[in-house]
């Protein structure tokens, strides 16, 4: 199947309309922020995106997000492969309701996104920056993959605790007396 290429600007009070539903790809190459955010990523990001009104008669869209990357390992700086999965559900909105008090209360599970003049929202922007939220705060290998073992973080063996009673405990003792 080819995949079609999504679009970067797209309308999403007219796609609810529409009920459209995409399918289709993102090229990490429009993603520069992304891209410095990584050590390197696949040429593409995989997209489902389905545009839709819910029973209240609110405007959103859900879908999800895949592909894979590398990225350097905080604990030994090799690189490592991380796939990322990740969805979302938005809603979108006037710009005007966001500054002022008297907006909609939108449900919890909608993100709110702000459309522009022309009733659009940057799609591309919006993707690039849900990726950039799903990497890990820390990149770490896996511990078993790592080329730093936990071991060798902790410099050197740590006796386990003897059975001796605590030194304190004696000094409880003759505070008793
Ligand atoms: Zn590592």
């Amino acid at each position: 199947m080819q995949k079609v290429k999504l679009p970067k600007f797209i309308e999403p009070v007219k796609s609810a309309t529409k009920r459209s539903d995409y399918k289709g790809v993102m090229m990490t190459s429009d993603m520069a922020r992304f891209l410095s955010a990584v050590a390197t990523a696949a040429d593409t990001v995989e997209a489902e995106v389905r545009f839709d009104k819910d029973e209240q008669g609110l405007n959103f869209f859900q879908g999800q997000l895949s592909t894979s990357v590398e990225l350097v390992c905080q604990r030994c700086n090799e690189q490592f492969a991380h796939s990322i999965h990740t969805s979302f559900c938005f809603s979108p909105v006037k710009r005007k309701a966001v500054e002022t008090d008297d907006e909609v209360e939108l449900p919890d599970i909608y993100e709110p996104v702000e459309v522009n003049d022309h009733g659009e929202i940057n799609l591309l922007q919006l993707f690039e920056d849900e990726l950039i939220l799903s990497l890990p705060i820390v990149a770490l290998h896996a511990e078993e993959d790592c080329n730093i073992k936990r071991d060798e973080m902790q410099f050197g063996k740590i006796e386990p605790a003897d059975e001796r009673p605590n030194p304190f405990a004696v000094l409880k003792e003759l505070k008793r007396d």
